[in-house]
């Protein structure tokens, strides 16, 4: 992958451990974590993240299959789920790298090669993958057909755990508690994410998957005390130049300048996950001033308006920080910190603070 040289990504893997530390706080002492590390860490690096992880925690989750692989490439041993549905085309695989399927559809059973491990998904109202609740009985009886295979948990997957106060949750809850009594003890059960973990009790069963909050992010509009995010991205002024009063800045000519000042260019723009809809309205940090975004996003750059102060090429500038973090980037285009995280381009170096 050719790697892009004008921004950097720094990642505070002290932080992170505090994170873990501190959802660790809302759980029983036996309640076991499993970490999830899909679309690279939400944007992290998730072969960094997992070694980072990998004493303190139980097992992983990804996405995708090859996401596992990665991750067991660069030694990583834990278990590792993989809540994608099985593809034909890579079935084989998860045996060879001892990853952990999940079945969440009876024709799974017939595309799994003898001896791979899995978990089931049984869709208590997120509406997305699993089985039928009503089904739980029938699957049960799938398992014991299929010995070729090991069933070693189940899970399902809250829809509204985000906030606090759902009843929702408390049915999604009620309806995993009816099959997790009717699949056989031993079987690891878990169904909380973040937000459950932080926002209910009764949630845990015997593990829980935690996303966002590792990353210091609540999942929704409630934040989570004692966490705080351990991404920062940050780039320089690539050129600076005088403009004139009226005068317009990138496509569409949207932003006259109110006043005769300075104009820096940024060498970061949509290709690298700035996204064009935050035109007009992101704030960046250079030398501890805050100054505004003008104009229209580009694909590989920004503008920043410095009214009359002068800087030289080569200035950092940081875009997403502790005080302008992808929580308030969010909030300015309806989306969520989530999105915002993984659409950091990939080919953006990654630096990591011990
Ligand atoms: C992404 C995901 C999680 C983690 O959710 P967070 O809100 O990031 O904690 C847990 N379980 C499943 C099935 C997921 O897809």
């Amino acid at each position: 992958m050719i790697q892009k040289s004008n921004s950097i990504v720094e990642i505070n893997l002290s932080q992170l451990k505090q994170n873990l530390r501190t959802l660790r706080s809302y759980l029983d002492e036996d309640t076991r974590v499993m970490s999830v590390v899909k679309a690279d860490a939400y944007g992290h690096g998730s072969v960094e993240v997992a070694g980072t992880l990998e004493p303190m925690v139980d097992a992983f989750a990804v996405n995708d299959i090859h996401e596992g692989i990665e991750l067991r490439k660069q030694d990583i041993t834990k278990p590792i789920l993989v809540f994608e549905v099985p593809q034909k085309t890579t079935a084989s695989q998860y045996r060879v790298h001892n990853l952990t399927a999940t079945v969440s559809a009876k024709e799974h059973f017939d595309w799994l090669p003898n001896g791979t491990s899995y978990h089931l998904n049984f869709d208590t109202g997120m509406g997305r993958l699993g089985f039928d609740p009503e089904e739980a009985e029938r699957v049960l009886t799938l398992v014991e057909e299929n010995q070729n295979l090991f069933c070693t948990g189940l899970y399902s997957h809250f829809a509204t755990a985000d906030s606090p106060g759902s009843d929702f949750v408390t049915e999604q809850h009620r309806l995993f508690t009816n099959i997790r009594r009717q699949f056989p003890k031993e079987l690891s059960a878990h169904i909380a994410n973040t937000g459950a973990t932080a926002f209910y009790s009764n949630e845990q069963y015997d593990m829980v998957r935690l996303g966002i909050g590792l990353y210091g992010y609540a999942p929704g509009k409630t934040g989570i005390d004692g966490i705080s995010p351990i991404l920062e991205w940050k780039s320089k002024l690539v050129q600076i130049k005088p403009i004139n009063a009226q005068s317009t800045v990138s496509y569409g000519a949207t932003w006259q300048a109110p006043a005769a000042g300075n104009l820096g260019v940024i060498p970061v723009g949509y290709d690298d996950g700035l996204k064009r809809s935050l035109s007009e309205e992101l704030t960046v940090c250079i030398d501890g001033k805050i100054y505004p975004l003008v104009g229209t996003v580009t694909m590989n750059y920004c503008m920043v308006f410095l009214g009359d102060n002068q800087y030289k090429p080569e200035t950092p500038v940081k875009l997403l920080y502790a005080k302008n973090n992808a929580r308030d980037w969010a909030s300015k285009i309806n989306t969520i910190p989530y999105e915002i995280l993984t659409s950091i381009n990939p080919k953006i170096p990654r630096e990591y603070i011990l």
